[in-house]
């Protein structure tokens, strides 16, 4: 072990009072530049207190930051200070303080939510803001609610302290200031780092620091720097251990560190005098055309420069090299990752802690309809149903993957063909995977070469006796259903149908058999990446029976429906109530039935009756309203407004009762010979209008008193039709002759 005199650092005049402070109110934010000696000297000072958590957001740094205290403090790794990250355990019983990750304290919560093994939760590097850093904060101040003894603490490099110790409940800020040298800041658009590196070395004072966006960046300009004088050390996260560690140690040639953003404020690189940014990093953001997140490349925004530049003024006057335009605007602050992501993953685990995500005390509460969208989204993967986890949903949080691709790892038992798929998919690859289409162009696929590996392990160890190294090419199609349910299309007689409901296309470079696939990327309209699947695998996710009417009949059809897709129709027998419901809204009241009831001035309440003359039926030409009118009103208007009216022949002639009050009959004259009196109907007694016809139907006189038409105009008539009607009686005494509707007997 290296023997190290713990150098003054501009933190170290002012901890014991934040040891006494944090005893006291059991919160701060202690906000100070870089190198301060907030990470590596605050943690081992707060043990005082108790056992100790401090959370970094890159494993890289909590590995190293281990180290850097054990060695300062002469403490033991694994035994007073250990680490936990994914996959690696290097702490007891006995460890003080314990280094871990983000993710690794909001997976201890769910089985601890009140956090008993810890006293003191440091959240460090909290500018960062990553969802994992937002969510172990909330997580935190709901345990430090109900437990006197545990302190919360939030460390940063910069930022507005301000809304985080409001949201500790008013916590102190502690803003150390520490001395900067003067920065020269130069501008040098369009050229690599490596050129800049070279014309910037002859005159360097001290090492220099390089900010990259990736390893595959670093990889490459590690490549351009090959033959120059200096130590080239690359320093991002898929190095192993040995490769970081050279990175950051002390040397005895000029080092020139090609470094991700994990240098920006993690991780202090003594003795650098030159900066050489590229104005470049990767976040992760929610693509809607493959519907996971994936790196991006993005410029920084100004803070992230800031600090950059800030790494070559530590030790003395330096200088930062930008690799971009002066002119050029950059976004002020980084954007936290909460606003960038999808939040399924985040709400799976407050779900998984017993949390609601609609209810849940976020650190910024998203827009309610990203977190609808993720609850949604997670209820159709399996992962939870209702506010509850299912053991799907406990098996696909362990992928650090987007739940769509755990789902995916999960419904294929592992097996290395799904990792590759997988990985591919979280890369966000745009050309087709080899196995549905065209094959990546060569050199393409060795982007985050420590995913894959990690997702192997990952699956090895959960699904144990269930994992195959392959699977068959049946299980990863259902495997990417699986991820993707809502992501299907069905062809139609041109182009694409999606589930979503709108049309598409395939990319012209695709050709794809079947009727159904799952569309893993699409760019506005045209489907870049797809899989074939099976219609039978298809669960629909609504069955539907359509009554519909239609010329006066009923008619059922059931469709069953994969989200906006049509997936099967077929006619049913139509169910009574509904053809009931159908019909009455058809069934028109007969106007010559209310013309009655209205002459009659009854009142009658349709819709009970209507109600019971449509149930049974299923066309409108079966449905008699007046057959099914109450019985007490059935007579009464039967008997003020009868339908017809019995003549003397024996006979009866159909009523017609009209708007104006007026009823109307008609009959041939020789079927009412003797009746004198016209014959009266209604409330009112109205005399019934009587046309009187000729043999041949037509109208001879319309009349309401018979009597006085037997006696006068009846005489005139006779003389009249006598001659052409002969077959037809004419009796002189129309009183007292047999009324008839047949002609004379021979
Ligand atoms: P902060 O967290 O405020 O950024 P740190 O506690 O990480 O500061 O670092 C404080 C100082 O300790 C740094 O300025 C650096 O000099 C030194 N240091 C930290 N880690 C290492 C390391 N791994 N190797 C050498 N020096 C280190
Ligand atoms: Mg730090």
């Amino acid at each position: 072990m290296r023997t190290l005199v713990q150098t003054p650092l501009p933190i170290d005049p002012h901890i014991a009072e934040l040891v006494a402070h944090v005893r006291a109110q059991r919160t701060a934010v202690i906000v100070a530049p870089p190198g301060s000696g907030k990470t590596t000297r605050v943690p081992p000072a707060m043990t005082a207190l108790g056992r100790t958590i401090l959370l970094q957001p890159r494993r890289i740094a909590a590995r190293a930051l281990a180290r850097r205290i054990a060695d300062e403090r002469r403490w033991s790794i694994g035994e007073e200070v250990g680490w936990q990250i994914r996959f690696e355990r290097r702490f007891t019983d006995r460890t003080k303080l314990l280094v871990a990750t983000e993710g690794i304290l909001t997976a201890r919560l769910q089985s601890d939510p009140l956090l008993t093994d810890f006293n003191v939760v440091i959240l460090d590097e909290f500018h960062e803001r990553s969802i994992h850093a937002d969510l172990a904060l909330a997580l935190v101040q709901q345990a430090a609610a109900s437990r006197e003894d545990l302190a919360v603490i939030v460390m940063s490099a910069t930022i507005d302290a301000a809304p985080v110790a409001a949201f500790l409940g008013g916590a102190r800020v502690f803003d150390i200031a520490a001395p900067r040298f003067p920065i020269e800041v130069r501008h040098r658009p369009n050229i690599s780092v490596a050129a800049a590196v070279r014309e910037l070395l002859p005159s360097a004072k001290g090492d220099v620091l390089c900010f990259l966006p990736g390893a595959r960046e670093i990889d490459r300009a590690e490549n351009d720097l090959a033959n120059i004088d200096a130590l080239v050390l690359p320093l991002h996260g898929s190095l192993d251990v040995d490769a970081q560690e050279r990175a950051l140690a002390p040397a005895s040639r000029r080092k020139i560190i090609l470094a991700t953003n994990v240098a920006e404020t993690s991780l202090t690189v003594e003795g650098v005098t030159d900066v050489v940014d590229s104005g470049l990093h990767k976040v992760l953001r929610f693509d809607p055309e493959t519907a996971v997140d994936h790196l991006v490349l993005e410029r920084i925004p100004l803070d992230s420069a800031q600090q950059r530049a800030g790494r070559a003024g530590r030790t003395a006057p330096g200088r930062a090299t930008r690799l971009w335009d002066e002119r050029d605007i950059l976004r002020p602050q980084r954007e936290p990752e909460v606003r960038r992501v999808d939040l399924a993953a985040p709400a799976l685990d407050i779900v998984a802690w017993g949390g609601d995500p609609r209810t849940f005390a976020w650190f910024e509460r998203p827009q309610e309809s990203r977190i609808d969208a993720a609850l949604a989204l997670l209820e159709m993967l399996g992962a939870t149903d209702g506010r509850k986890l299912t053991p799907i949903g406990e098996q696909l949080r362990r992928f650090p993957l987007h739940p769509r691709l755990g789902r995916v790892m999960v419904a294929a038992n592992g097996s290395e063909d799904a990792v590759e798929i997988v990985e591919r998919l979280s890369e966000g690859k745009r050309a087709p995977h080899p196995a549905f289409g065209t094959p990546l162009p060569p050199g393409e696929g060795s982007g985050v070469r420590g995913v894959a590996r990690e997702i192997a392990s990952i699956a090895k160890r959960l699904f144990a006796d269930r994992y195959r190294q392959h699977v068959d090419d049946e299980t990863l199609r259902r495997a990417l259903l699986a991820g993707f349910p809502d992501r299907v299309a069905m062809r139609r007689e041109s182009g694409w149908l999606l589930a979503s409901g709108t049309g598409a296309t395939l990319a012209r470079y695709f050709v794809i058999g079947g009727d159904f696939i799952v569309v893993l990327d699409i760019t506005g309209e045209t489907i870049r990446n797809a899989v074939a699947i099976e219609r039978e695998w298809l669960t629909p996710t609504k069955r539907e029976v359509v009554h519909t009417i239609d010329s006066g009949r009923v008619r059922a059809v059931e469709r069953l429906w994969y989200h906006g897709i049509l997936l099967h129709e077929q006619q049913v027998r139509a169910d009574a109530n509904e053809s009931a419901r159908l019909l009455a809204q058809q069934v028109a009241i007969d106007p010559e039935l209310l013309q009655r009831v209205a002459f009659a001035e009854l009142t009658i309440d349709w819709p009970p009756i209507v109600e019971q003359a449509v149930a049974g039926r299923s066309r409108t030409d079966d449905v008699d309203l007046a057959a099914f009118l109450p019985y007490d009103l059935r007579r009464k208007l039967d008997s003020l407004a009868p339908r017809s009216l019995p003549l003397p022949s024996g006979r009866s002639t159909r009523l017609e009762y009209r708007e104006d009050g007026s009823v109307i009959g008609s009959a041939k004259l020789q079927e009412l010979f003797g009746l004198a009196e016209t014959p009266r109907i209604g409330p009112h007694h109205t005399p019934i209008t009587l046309a009187l016809l000729s043999p041949n139907g037509r109208p001879v006189q319309v009349t309401q008193d018979l009597r006085s038409f037997w006696n006068s105009t009846y005489a005139e008539v006779r003389r009249e039709l006598r001659a052409r009607y002969p077959k037809h009686p004419w009796p002189d005494d129309p009183w007292t002759a047999t009324p008839t509707h047949r002609t004379k007997r021979r």
